[in-house]
């Protein structure tokens, strides 16, 4: 275990804290994952990099982490005042799919992109609707605690209730009142004896497909239910961290602290943790600017503002480069930069391979890996740590042009802090989807070049290389099929 001291900044007492796990070695981790309706963009993709980050960097100083990010398929509404359709629901009816059929798609992709980000997979991916029983039961809980009321086969919190006795709006800084002034009444808020109040559970209309039998009737749960009920399961009424993006400060991680609270009597998260949003040419994204860039799209570069395919590691890349607290702005020119950007960093470390070493050092590298720990331990400031490792790489190019000389064990300190930070800590690979697509070509190349070689050995009538070729490629579960138009190939 290691000894060094980390410093987490906490969105709740907004400093920076000493992180200390309530059961070390293990520390908790759980962050909002996304609801899956539609295609991971750039505001899914950045928590998601930078929890990553987190949970390698827990586990790089010793930590058995147990990471949960959970998959919301029921519950979320379109607006968080729990007005509208539900979001998976709406999907399921437009494209005439069983709501499950959309939550399925949408997982897989989700899957398939973090995969191309070298996001690592969390160890707990629960979904809210494999959770109704845990999420009726701290209903339940806050019922009886006498924090909820029943309306019409629909539960609501009590918020003014609570915040008489603690207070509402610690994490996101609103009060009450400001609440009641700030919002409109809507159609269906009649059942809530206060604009403020948030459904546990919701009574299904006719038609409301994911329902689910409870003790006020057939419903489903309320979106911030799922969180806490899921996060108690696996992680334990009391956790270490609690993630996700700043979008969901309010309401949603604010309701979550409500109903722990009243459902188990204590604050159930130690550290909040929330990466700030993503700006697209200074503008907020949304569907209706115009400017909603999903990863696949960015990947495949189909869309207006980019003007090529970018490698997921390069989206990576970009990301890492920003505090995950300062607002990260995307743009076409800024995503041009990071690329460059990781190449020099990528051939920097590809270049400590063909590295000559000399009696002595001329540069002084032995601080390095102290100064890139130092930058993450200041809360997982990763641009710190990068800008370190630029400076690294200006000492690698001198050395590379002769400009420089450096020692075996220098050169062997250089070798292990580029791979454990770029490689371990930072998840950046050389391997990307334009790798594997120039790997495929060179396979068939060769193979081309192979077949060739056996037919001109058949023509000869050489069976004995022809035959040896076949079966060094069996060997490979490469099957060779002689045709009358020739041989083709295919793997076994
Ligand atoms: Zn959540």
């Amino acid at each position: 275990m290691t000894k060094k001291t980390l410093y987490i900044y906490d969105s709740l007492t907004r400093k920076r804290e000493v992180f200390s796990p309530l059961d070390p070695p293990f520390a908790g981790l759980y962050v909002c994952g996304p609801t899956v309706y539609g295609d991971a963009h750039l505001g899914h993709a950045r928590p998601a990099v930078t929890f990553d980050l987190v949970f390698r960097y827990l586990k790089h100083l010793g930590y058995k982490v147990r990471y949960v990010r959970n998959i919301t398929d029921v519950g979320h509404l379109e607006n968080d005042a729990d007005q509208g359709e539900d979001k998976v629901l709406k999907k399921a009816r437009l494209e005439q799919l069983e709501p499950m059929e959309v939550v399925q798609y949408y997982t897989d992709r989700y899957h398939t992109d973090m995969e191309k980000m070298n996001v690592l997979k969390p160890s707990i991916e629960p979904r809210a609707s494999g959770h109704i029983i845990e999420q009726i039961g701290m209903a339940q809980a806050i019922l009886e605690a006498g924090f909820a009321y029943e309306v019409n086969g629909s539960l609501y919190f009590d918020v003014q209730k609570y915040n008489r006795e603690f207070h509402y709006g610690k994490l996101s800084g609103r009060s009450v009142d400001d609440m009641i002034a700030g919002t409109r009444q809507l159609d269906g808020q009649e059942e809530k004896r206060h604009p403020a109040d948030f459904a546990l559970w919701k009574k299904a209309g006719p038609g409301h497909i994911m329902r689910w039998p409870s003790p006020w009737g057939e419903g489903f749960p309320g979106w911030h239910l799922e969180c806490s009920a899921m996060s108690a399961k696996y992680l334990g009424e009391t956790f270490d961290i609690h993630g996700g993006g700043m979008d969901l400060l309010f309401p949603h991680h604010e309701c979550e602290i409500a109903q722990s609270k009243t459902a188990f009597g204590k604050d159930s998260v130690r550290y909040w943790m929330h990466n700030n949003m993503v700006t697209i040419n200074g503008q907020k994204m949304g569907k209706s600017l115009g400017n909603f860039i999903t990863l696949r799209e960015l990947f495949e570069g189909r869309h207006k503002a980019l003007s090529k395919a970018f490698e997921p590691m390069t989206i990576r890349f970009f990301i890492l480069q920003a505090h995950y607290r300062s607002t990260l702005d995307f743009s076409n020119e800024a995503l041009e930069g990071a690329e460059k950007g990781l190449r020099r960093l990528l051939q920097g470390m590809e270049t400590l391979n063909r590295l000559e070493t000399s009696e002595t050092s001329s540069v002084d590298v032995t601080p390095l890996p102290d100064k890139c720990h130092d930058a993450m331990l200041d809360d997982f400031n990763s641009p710190m740590a990068i800008a370190h490792l630029f400076d690294a790489v200006k000492s690698i190019n001198s050395i590379k042009d002769g400009q420089a000389t450096i020692n075996e064990s220098d050169l062997e300190l250089l070798r292990n802090t580029f791979f454990e930070f770029v490689v371990d800590i930072f998840g950046l690979t050389p391997q990307t989807a334009t790798d594997e697509t120039h790997h495929k070509k060179i396979i068939h190349g060769l193979m081309d070049i192979v077949l060739d070689l056996r037919q001109h050995a058949r023509r000869q009538k050489d069976w004995d290389t022809a035959d040896k070729l076949r079966d060094a490629l069996q060997k490979l579960n490469i099957i060779v099929k002689d045709g009358k138009e020739g041989a083709g190939w295919e793997f076994e």
